[in-house]
């Protein structure tokens, strides 16, 4: 099952006459349980397709489908309502509410989707344990290291189950230590989740955790990695 289906997108950017291809006819495909990297340099692009396919920014041209629908010419309310439930966001920055504790962080992901208020703390346990973060749970943000912040985030992208995670640079502003206990954390979402995920990272150890790497230059996609020597041997 396809869920994403980025189709000839195009997004350019006018500054005083002069006119920056950011991305530059990028089409491909990510299916349902892929785990999909986009490296690339600073500047690549990487942000603004990411940027198009979570409809914070416009495209220029072409379209982008998620399950099926394009979500390029959606009206704003469809739009925001397509956030809310068919994507999970990770930032560089965790972005967590600092007057939430973590449980509550979580819990307002599932509140905003209507989720019965008797059920948000089963679930919550229950990813919780699944990503080793019971322990941390109570505390506010500020009292959480930049590790334990960013795998709560991964919680409250899973755990409104949505069709595609997206994560912006997620390993940007931890130390290699945190960086891989996050990517584990990631990796088990999308081996015993079945998580879509697309994440854009310029660091190649980040990037290395991804099953298939898109490579960016310039706006474009210049290469292709599958991981395991099998698929390049055939
Ligand atoms: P990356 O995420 O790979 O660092 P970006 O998508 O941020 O790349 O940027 C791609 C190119 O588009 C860069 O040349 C950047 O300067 C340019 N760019 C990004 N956003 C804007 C904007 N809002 N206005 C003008 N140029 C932009
Ligand atoms: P990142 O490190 O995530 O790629 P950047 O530092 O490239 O982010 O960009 C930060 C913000 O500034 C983004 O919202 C991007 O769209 C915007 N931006 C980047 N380059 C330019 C530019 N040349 N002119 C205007 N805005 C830009």
């Amino acid at each position: 099952k396809t869920i994403l289906k980025v189709d000839n997108l195009e997004k350019f950017y006018k500054n005083k006459g002069s006119l920056t291809k950011a991305v530059n006819h990028i089409s491909f495909e990510v299916q349902e349980g892929e785990y999909l990297g986009i490296m690339g340099a600073s500047g690549s692009g990487k942000t603004t397709l990411l940027n198009c396919i979570s409809t914070v920014d416009h495209a220029t041209a072409g379209h982008i489908y998620v399950n099926g629908k394009d979500v390029t010419d959606m009206k704003e309310t469809a739009l925001a309502r397509f956030r809310r439930e068919e994507l999970g966001f990770i930032f560089q920055s965790f972005n967590l509410l600092d007057t939430l504790t973590g449980r509550d962080n979580i819990a307002l992901a599932l509140a905003i989707l209507g989720e019965h208020p008797k059920k948000i703390d089963g679930k919550i346990n229950k990813i919780a344990q699944e990503l080793g973060i019971g322990e941390i749970l109570e505390k506010y943000p500020y009292e959480m290291s930049g590790g334990q912040q960013q795998r709560v985030a991964c919680a409250r992208a899973i755990v409104t189950n949505p069709s595609l995670i997206l994560a912006d640079e997620p390993t940007g502003a931890l130390d290699s230590r945190s960086a891989g206990m996050f990517l584990d954390s990631l990796g088990l979402l999308n081996e015993e989740r079945h998580a879509t995920i697309l994440m854009v990272t310029h660091d190649a150890f980040t990037a290395s955790h991804c099953k298939r790497i898109l490579f960016m230059k310039d706006g474009r996609i210049f290469n292709e990695l599958v991981r395991g020597a099998d698929s390049r041997r055939e």
